[in-house]
């Protein structure tokens, strides 16, 4: 955190308890995307949901805090307008999934809320859609006369990749309606950002760093705001996030957290972040759970492998000799390590980019479009990728390195077994390395009904502080914790509060 702030320029205190710090002046970022294209074919293109979709109406939902609102079964009963019906059924959309069954009315009431469902069962559709017709209802209209855009809504996530999808996904449901939506993140022209952000902005999509910045550059203004989306929530409050989160609502001009709507999604929700998001939240905000709180997706095949420091290479090339020209992620810990093994598998003619923190924002979109387009099959990432992508047809992901954190291993797994197709992965534990993290794997095995291997079992019951721990002991009630006291979650007995390596790979702009 220190190392950030030094790296920041300081600009106005008076004005704000809380300042805004902007990034220093490194090298000029020149970086400018090539132009999305425009063609509805790609605007609507989608992968199919998989055999499992239909499996999602089977899943608990549990809505809790006062007078929730009655659940739709349909789009049509989103009663959407016309133009947003039919961007939602040229996206392949038939029927909505539980969080956005949900999650829909909930937003459409206009009350807050805290929701968590598992990776891959569309979380975004379920805050875009309720936004998106409010502010076509309401006739709003981007405006290119002002040199301060005020945008209705902000949507924060953490890595540039994510805000990006979660930009193009607002732009495909907003797509020949007057609502504009813009992205501005870190790693790319500020002058190409800005230009693009003053043709008018209904709904900015932002990482934390740039976002402020254009705030505390006065290009953005906060008046009219009306929706504040965190999404992968638990991860905008964490302790690399939660400073910026706190700044950006402290802001001159934000609304209050009453007068605003704020919307929190993710897959994982750690107990002491659910207590401080509060903060955030109006008193009366629902907590919407479906399934396990923290659980990972039952879509994946997980297996867990045991390895030696020197044997996990070998594993490796093992495993992608058989998975071929499957695509695979392979997730290490460390930005070296990721170029470490990037170079080895090319070595080895395996077909491969990688994308991770270092690499500059032109490398990271060409190494995910060349992952996309299958050209490259395999893609070594570190944490900077586990949240929220969603890549058509990734079978496999393998942990070559376990992360110390168990929510980042569920986010992770969830690259794969997306909108009800299955996938693949497989881990390599070391137990010289990865016994902290063997309660919680059991854990989260035993909630999607995966197979336990015994020794992982045995390492679970020797592992440090294990009173009272049965692993078999299933725990499927979702938890809002304001409702126990205390927390029961299905995997997350470790905070994600704690500095995880993905805090090395903050997305700070
Ligand atoms: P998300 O969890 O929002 O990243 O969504 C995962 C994938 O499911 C994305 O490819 C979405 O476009 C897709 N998806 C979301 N909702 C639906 C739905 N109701 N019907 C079909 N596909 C969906």
């Amino acid at each position: 955190k220190e190392k950030q702030i030094s790296a920041c320029r300081y600009v106005g205190w008076i004005t704000n308890p809380y300042p805004v710090f902007l990034p220093s002046r490194g090298p000029k970022v020149t970086y400018v995307p090539p132009p999305l294209p425009e063609d509805e074919d790609t605007i609507f293109a989608h992968y199919a949901s998989g055999i499992n979709f239909n499996k999602y109406d089977d899943i608990l939902v549990d809505v809790s805090g006062l007078n929730p609102p009655q659940a739709i079964y349909t789009f049509k009963e989103a009663c959407l307008c016309e133009s947003l019906e039919r961007n939602v059924a040229k996206s392949g959309y038939v029927k909505p999934t539980p969080v956005q069954k949900h999650g829909i009315p909930i937003i459409a009431a206009g009350r807050d809320i805290m929701a968590c469902a598992q990776t891959g069962s569309g979380k975004t559709a379920a805050f875009l859609l309720p936004i998106l017709q409010k502010l076509m209802a309401d006739g709003v209209a981007a405006s290119s006369f002002s040199e301060q855009q005020e945008p209705e809504a902000i949507i924060v996530a953490p890595t540039r990749e994510l805000i990006n999808q979660i930009f193009l996904e607002a732009r495909k449901f907003a797509h020949g309606t007057c609502v504009r939506p813009v992205v501005l993140y870190g790693g790319i022209s500020t002058g190409h950002q800005i230009r693009d952000l003053l043709r008018g902005c209904n709904v900015l999509c932002g990482t934390p760093g740039r976002l402020m910045d254009m705030i505390g550059r006065g290009k953005v203004g906060l008046t009219k705001l009306r929706y504040l989306v965190m999404d992968e929530a638990d991860r905008m409050l964490d302790m690399g996030f939660e400073p910026e989160m706190r700044r950006l609502v402290g802001s001159p001009g934000m609304p209050s957290k009453e007068e605003r709507q704020t919307l929190m999604f993710s897959a994982t929700y750690p107990e002491d972040i659910q207590r401080m998001a509060g903060d955030f939240l109006k008193k009366d905000y629902l907590f919407l759970a479906v399934g396990v709180v923290g659980g990972a997706c039952s879509d994946v095949e997980q297996k867990l492998v045991q390895v030696t420091k020197f044997s996990k290479r070998d594993q490796l090339l093992d495993i992608l000799k058989n998975t071929g020209t499957e695509r695979t992620m392979v997730f290490v810990e460390t930005k070296r390590q990721a170029d470490f093994i990037a170079a080895f598998l090319c070595q080895e003619n395996v077909a491969t980019t990688s994308i991770h923190g270092d690499r500059e924002q032109r490398e990271r979109e060409q190494a995910l479009g060349d992952f996309r387009s299958g050209k490259c099959p395999v893609l070594v990432a570190t944490s900077v990728a586990a949240r929220g992508l969603d890549i058509k047809d990734v079978q496999h992901v393998v942990n070559f390195d376990l992360p110390n954190n168990i929510d980042d291993y569920v986010h992770r797994i969830g690259r794969t077994g997306r909108c009800g197709n299955t996938g693949q992965a497989v881990s390599f534990y070391d137990p010289e390395q990865d016994n902290q993290l063997a309660r919680s794997l059991v854990k989260i095995l035993c909630s999607a009904q995966q197979e336990v291997p015994s020794w992982l079992e045995q390492s679970a019951l020797g592992a440090h502080g294990t009173s009272g721990f049965n692993p078999v002991g299933r725990v499927f009630a979702s938890t809002d914790s304001r409702k126990t006291g205390g927390f029961q979650s299905g995997g997350s007995d470790q905070s994600s509060a704690a500095p995880s390596a993905a805090a090395d790979e903050e997305e700070w702009e």
